[in-house]
């Protein structure tokens, strides 16, 4: 080959592989996900009230970066959800997992392959992605901070600098109720507690209204506590502490069921937007570079991006 690979169809490598393509360079993303989007991730559930989703990963987008910013504004899969912020709060339709969708139209994404290793080659680099060895000229990592090692190798020369990275995991509710419900509130960020940050999902817009939805996110030290645990022991234990806050009967849900992120929430972060090795051709980069956000990985992606087309040799 024959161009850039990007691991990781999230934020980060989306926004990098957008503007690497849109100046014309060959670039193929790969993520061993079933779709686009990483932790913006949206969760279909059939119900007896109906076919639900669930914004199980990320919230909402607030931007910082006026590019960013004008970039949501002008997107058909994007709205701003009324949570009473006093900034834009944007959600993707019909789910956040559109957002990314739509930013990765028309490039060459390839979902559902696991990239296993990348090691020099020659004058670029072999990318083991399933059954395949992959050339690539150039390769840009932007999975988790703790998974990039087992990929580029313990010896690699970046690894050391990825050690001070630290991310939390988040073990997440999704609930559903009879439409109706009593729904007291938007959103909440419970002080303490169990709870970190409670959701009323079909609060957003274009989200049916067959149902009253909600998504509770478990506190870094109780999904510490509980990720082992299999999915319907967590939902088991989060419903109720979610009725209890929305003060409504466990017994009414139609709809309960939990997911865990490992790798969730960026708690120290790098300090600095992406790495790149000695020959230039290796970036590594995500929201573990600037802060737990939507916005720090598109920050992350688009300067690699800008990095590799600025480089004399790109
Ligand atoms: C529960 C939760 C709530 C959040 N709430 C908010 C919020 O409200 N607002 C906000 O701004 N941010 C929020 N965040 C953070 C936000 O989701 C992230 O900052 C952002 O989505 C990270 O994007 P990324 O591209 O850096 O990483 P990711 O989205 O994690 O993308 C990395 C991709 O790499 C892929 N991958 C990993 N390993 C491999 C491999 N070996 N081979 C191939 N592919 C691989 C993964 O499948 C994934 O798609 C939340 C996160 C979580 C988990």
């Amino acid at each position: 080959m024959s161009g850039t690979i990007v691991i990781g169809a999230g934020m980060a490598g989306i926004a990098c592989a957008r503007a690497l393509h849109d100046a014309g360079r060959a670039v193929r993303v790969l993520d061993k996900g079933r779709g686009i989007g990483g932790r913006m991730a949206t969760r279909r559930a059939d119900t007896v009230a109906g076919a639900l989703r669930f914004d199980h990963g990320a919230q909402y987008v607030a931007a910082r970066d006026p590019a960013f910013d004008a970039l949501l504004a002008s997107m058909p899969e994007a709205a701003i959800w009324d949570d009473g912020a006093a900034h834009p709060h944007y959600v993707g339709l019909p789910g956040m997992s559109g957002l990314p969708r739509a930013m990765a139209a028309g490039l060459d994404v390839t979902s559902g392959v696991e990239v296993t290793a990348i090691r020099p080659f020659d004058t670029g680099w072999q990318v083991t992605a399933g059954a395949d060895i992959l050339a690539a000229d150039r390769v840009v990592v932007t999975v988790p901070a703790p998974q990039v090692a087992r990929l580029i190798g313990a010896d690699n020369p970046l690894v050391p600098a990825l050690s001070p990275v630290a991310m939390a995991p988040c073990v997440t509710l999704m609930a559903a109720f009879p439409a109706g419900t009593p729904a007291p509130f938007v959103s909440r960020t419970p002080p303490n507690g169990p709870l970190a940050f409670i959701v009323r999902d079909s609060s957003k817009p274009d989200r049916p209204q067959v149902a009253t939805t909600w998504v509770a996110q478990a506190s870094p030290d109780w999904s510490a506590a509980h990720i082992e645990e299999d999915k319907a022991q967590i939902a088991d234990r989060m419903l109720p502490l979610l009725c209890a806050a929305i003060d409504t009967d466990p017994n009414a849900a139609l709809h309960a069921d939990a997911h865990r992120w490992r790798y969730a929430r960026v708690t120290t972060p790098l300090g600095r937007p992406f790495l790149r090795d000695g020959t230039g051709t290796l970036h590594l980069g995500g929201d573990w570079c600037l802060g737990a956000r939507v916005a720090a990985a598109w920050d992350s992606g688009t300067a690699i991006a800008r990095d590799i087309l600025g480089s004399s040799d790109a």
